[in-house]
């Protein structure tokens, strides 16, 4: 299938490519590299562009003769997205809106989302099934969840057939090591922890250690990159008949922050410091899924239900990345 892959040079998005070629998959990439990597794109047709460009995009649709959009161009800090909200509802829903309306017109009517965990706020209960109480607590959160209703109503008109993927933890590299996470400048814990570990920064700091967990400090769902990527090949699949598809993906183990450090020491055959700080906002204390429906509807498996093994492929990128993708 020809396939725009909005946000294609980012973390996720060039994972989600270079499994698309591998499917035998045309993906074309849309980014305006405000965040991405060019260099993470290779061999497929590239589009410099920014979503909110409504005329760029529907020339793009009809050059590449897309029938398929998935969407990972967003900005996904919790944090910054509470300082920021303004920005956050800009890019993440206004420009979503403005790639619907030229799917819309376009006549392109199959659509992955990058949805998230932080729809579900604090959760009532753990591990997260998709039907609980949908509640942010960040700007981040809601920004998604307004995409998800939006499209959910637009799917009603019969113009659309939409997946809403709600992302836990995503982390690890994929091709065997070789499509690595790269922020700048850095907010994710598995990435800061190597960086520490390499001794490119001075500690890590764990932010928050009187949450109402075993150890005090946050539980997260740590899923990788391509186990990730792989259940958006598989919804995509069904939006050939399928109007609305919602699946939270994450492994169904949480681990600590704590946990996490461990883990990267014990890979890693490094120690440094440690530096305990106050809460980071926007934080919900556990968030954990339950996506035994993923597994059912779409067939998905994960090959990496470990976080060792999924430290290791991310210790791997970043020890042959040292300096990241260097553009
Ligand atoms: N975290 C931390 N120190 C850091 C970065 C993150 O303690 O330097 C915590 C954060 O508060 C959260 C967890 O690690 O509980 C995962 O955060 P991340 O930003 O990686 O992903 P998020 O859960 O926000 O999607």
């Amino acid at each position: 299938m020809k396939v725009l892959v909005c946000g294609g040079a980012g973390y996720i998005g060039s994972n989600m490519t270079a499994m698309l070629v591998s499917q035998g998959h045309e993906p074309v990439v849309f980014d305006n590299l405000s965040k991405g990597h060019r260099s993470a794109v290779k061999d497929v047709p590239f589009v410099s562009g920014d979503l909110a460009d409504f005329g760029l995009l529907i020339d793009t649709l009809h050059k590449y003769e897309i029938e398929g959009v998935m969407h990972f161009a967003a900005f996904i800090e919790v944090g910054e997205s509470v300082a920021e909200p303004l920005r956050y509802y800009h890019n993440n829903f206004n420009n979503a809106h403005n790639l619907l309306c030229a799917m819309d017109d376009a006549g392109v009517r199959k659509f992955v989302f990058s949805s998230t965990a932080a729809v579900y706020g604090i959760p009532e209960t753990v591990p997260i099934t998709e039907e609980l109480t949908k509640a942010p607590i960040s700007p981040y959160g809601d920004s998604k969840l307004n995409v998800e209703k939006m499209c959910s109503f637009q799917s009603e008109t019969g113009r659309l057939n939409y997946a809403a993927l709600r992302y836990f933890n995503a982390c690890g590299a994929g091709g065997g090591g070789t499509i690595g996470e790269d922020h700048s400048p850095e907010s994710h814990l598995i990435p800061l922890i190597i960086q520490a570990a390499m001794g490119k920064r001075e500690d890590i700091k764990i932010f928050g250690t009187d949450y109402p967990t075993p150890d005090g400090t946050c539980v997260r769902d740590y899923i990788h990159i391509e186990d990730l990527c792989k259940a958006h090949l598989l919804a995509l699949s069904k939006l050939d008949t399928e109007r609305e598809l919602v699946y939270n993906l994450g492994n169904g183990t949480g681990y600590s922050v704590r946990e996490v450090i461990e883990t990267v020491k014990k890979v890693s055959g490094k120690d440094f410091k440690v530096t305990e700080t106050g809460r980071r906002p926007g934080d919900p204390p556990v968030l954990t899924a339950d996506a035994s429906k993923a597994r059912k509807e779409l067939g998905w498996k994960t090959d990496f239900p470990e976080l060792e093994a999924i430290v290791e492929s991310a210790w791997k990128w970043h020890t042959l990345h040292p300096d990241g993708y260097n553009d």
